[in-house]
């Protein structure tokens, strides 16, 4: 099947206008059109190959949302039309514990990532979602609930489940006191869902005016790091703090505002974070842990609880041909709080 998608072909190119073929679907397939596509800033970082073994050319994106354009022969979930979802992971050998577990992410085989990971049946590179179609087997096609706003939906895929996963592993419920470090595509996720919980939010930031971006989220706190005074009065009064912060840094100023058996969860930095000290995580018993993505069941249950509870990301839309000037905006943090690409912008 013949498709359109953009692509980058180095490490130093912009993405460009890129002809390539989706499989014909196999029995279980579902063939989708895909009508938008979240940009994560794990795109941006396989298209720089900051993380090494990018494949060229690369075709990223994994907040998919489209609509049902043909089945394989033995795809029972869907039907022509309905609107789906495809986020981080396209398929795992299905028969391991974690994969037992609906914990796809952690397959002991290895998950297969929506793009840049090679394909399971054939071994070809998985290209994502800046295309006009995908083909993905149908356990990992995810129902967008039809109270869902399908333009505002895809960034549930990956920033929506990324922070949903922890704030539901760690418990967070009507009293939980959680704070949210980094107010960006990940943290504006993360404060709304754990205000939907139930939670009392507070947005932790450098400064001020990202601070005050929480509170426009609807967070009931702000807490500028920049000021010691502050840092220390806010000391043991948080069960559960999420970092969405992408890069290298000091974890020592937030381990101490853990109340007991406190958590800090990293999901922005993959690699190294400064050295934390060990004292306020043994005295206190608190902790500081990654948490990846999510399973497909878990997914689908956060796109359900966002239905149920009217939790949007705030996308700004821009056409396929904008992508390299998003890109350059992304790296500056300079969104709010998430690009979604109208994939109809690629027929102009
Ligand atoms: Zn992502
Ligand atoms: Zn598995």
């Amino acid at each position: 099947m013949k498709t359109l998608g953009y692509a980058a072909h180095s490490a130093d190119t912009p993405l460009v206008p890129f002809h390539f073929d989706r499989r014909e679907p196999r029995p279980k397939d579902v063939v989708i059109e895909i009508l938008y596509s979240g940009v994560c800033h794990s795109d941006l970082h396989t298209v720089r190959n900051d993380w090494g073994g990018t494949i060229y050319p690369a075709v990223v994106g994994h907040e998919i949302v489209g609509r049902v354009i043909g089945l394989g022969s033995e795809a029972k979930q869907y039907k022509l039309g309905d609107h789906v979802a495809v986020g981080c992971l396209v398929d795992s050998c299905q028969e391991c514990d974690q994969c037992h577990k609906h914990q796809e992410q952690f397959c002991r085989n290895g998950r297969t990532d929506t793009f840049n990971s090679p394909d399971r049946v054939d071994g070809s590179n998985n290209y994502g979602g800046y295309s006009r179609h995908i083909v993905v087997r149908e356990e990992f096609v995810l129902r967008v609930p039809e109270a869902l706003d399908l333009a505002r939906a895809a960034p549930i895929l990956c920033a929506g489940i990324t922070t949903y996963s922890p704030l539901k592993r760690w418990k967070v419920g009507p009293g939980s006191r959680v704070g949210v470090i980094g107010i960006g595509g990940l943290g504006h996720m993360a404060v709304k869902l754990a205000l939907a919980m139930g939670a009392t939010v507070t947005a932790i930031s450098r400064d001020t005016a990202k601070g005050a971006d929480g509170t426009a989220l609807g967070a009931q706190k702000v807490l500028v790091s920049a000021d010691a005074e502050a840092m220390a009065a806010a000391a043991m009064s948080f069960d559960l703090i999420i970092d969405t912060v992408p890069v290298r840094h000091d974890l020592n100023p937030y381990i101490p505002l853990l109340d007991v058996d406190g958590m800090l969860v990293i999901v922005g930095q993959l690699g190294l974070v400064d050295e934390p000290n060990t004292a306020p995580m043994v005295l206190y018993r608190t902790g500081v842990v990654g948490s990846l993505i999510g399973g497909i069941a878990e997914t689908q249950e956060v796109l359900d609880f966002c239905a149920q509870h009217n939790v949007l990301p705030e996308c700004e839309m821009i056409r396929m041909d904008q992508i390299n000037e998003a890109y350059e905006r992304l790296e500056k943090g300079d969104v709010r709080y998430r690009f979604v690409i109208d994939m109809a912008s690629l027929d102009a």
